[in-house]
């Protein structure tokens, strides 16, 4: 492992070390996978790029996102079509473990093996971001539930208990080419600064297996209030779980992909986002952001939840696009 300071910085870290180890420029990514903001994986990124519609962002090069090829989630037969037309120029593919920047979208069954087999059978390394899965979905993250190893991971998020604290690491033959024991170049100021690092240790030692049962258990919890009170209503909804982390999607279809999730009635979700926040329920902004619980959901703020749904779930039912 390395440590550094953000997500951004573990993934743009992930990705020179790829090519660097590789000796090739390409970098496969999903739409909808938002990997922090590394001007090449800038492109199709979901969360906040997703709400306001921006296919990219200005100050982004044609040089920079041009060695980036985007492809559909959940779709293998894409990243074997991309490995075939660029032999021997793929570095990597860079995924999130369970994608939760479009909504929460999971990886279908044998999805994570299958992008694995695929990067090994061609020679590029498969790097599994967990900034936003890792110490949440599991103790052991996303790698804790599905069990496929990836060659390179990245850390964030939870992992610095609320201080700036990130860390990318994996397959010690790969890391052994960063600088200063290999020639990639890789450092920062204040990576693995005390402060942060022991208020991240400190939180990571008290996700016991209890805490971890406690957030699935409330998030189960919510996700039940929920759907009945949508159902309630008649409003169409998906609502989509990787482990604690899930997202209503208001559309009846399975979300597989962005295009799907882009698909959704999210005008729905603005009406319903703001009858919950008047009510003092403070939703994730965006029909494409995952929702999470924490420890902190006690029995009083569900019952506030369950208490402000039946109304914003009635503002969704009667919104108009
Ligand atoms: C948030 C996020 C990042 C970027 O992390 P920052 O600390 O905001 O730079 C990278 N990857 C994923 C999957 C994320 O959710």
């Amino acid at each position: 492992m390395r440590l550094v300071s953000s997500g951004t910085e573990a993934t743009m870290s992930a990705i020179r070390l790829a090519r660097g180890f590789t000796q090739r420029t390409k970098v496969i990514k999903f739409a909808g996978c938002y990997h922090g903001h590394v001007d090449s994986l800038l492109a199709s990124a979901g969360s906040g790029l997703a709400t306001f519609a921006l296919p990219d962002t200005p100050g982004v090069t044609g040089a920079q996102a041009g060695d980036t090829i985007v492809l559909p989630y959940n779709d293998l037969d894409a990243v074997h079509a991309a490995f075939a037309a660029h032999p021997g120029e793929i570095a990597c593919v860079i995924t999130e473990a369970s994608p939760g920047n479009m909504g929460v979208v999971p990886p279908l069954p044998g999805f994570n093996q299958g992008l694995k087999d695929a990067c090994a059978a061609n020679g590029a390394l498969y790097v599994s971001d967990e900034v936003m899965t890792g110490f949440r979905t599991s103790r052991a993250g996303w790698y804790g539930v599905d069990g496929v190893r990836p060659d390179l991971m990245t850390f964030g998020k939870v992992m610095g208990g609320g201080f700036p604290a990130a860390a990318f690491g994996g397959r010690a033959d790969v890391m052994a080419h960063l600088a200063p024991a290999g020639p990639v170049y890789q450092a920062g100021t204040l990576s693995g600064n005390p402060v942060a690092t022991a208020a991240g240790l400190a939180q990571l030692r008290l996700l016991d297996d209890a805490a971890y049962e406690k957030v699935n258990a409330v998030s189960a919890q919510i996700q039940a209030l929920v759907a009945e009170a949508l159902a309630k209503e008649g409003v169409a909804h998906t609502l989509q779980n990787a482990s604690n982390m899930f997202s209503v999607f208001f559309t009846d279809r399975p979300v597989r992909s962005y295009e799907d999730a882009k698909a959704q009635e999210s005008f729905r979700f603005t009406a319903f986002f703001h009858s919950l926040l008047e009510n003092g329920v403070y939703l994730p902004p965006s029909a494409f952001e995952s929702w999470f619980v924490s420890t902190a959901h006690d029995e009083r703020a569900v019952q506030r939840i369950a208490d402000a749904l039946p109304a914003a779930a009635r503002a969704a039912a009667e919104a108009t696009a």
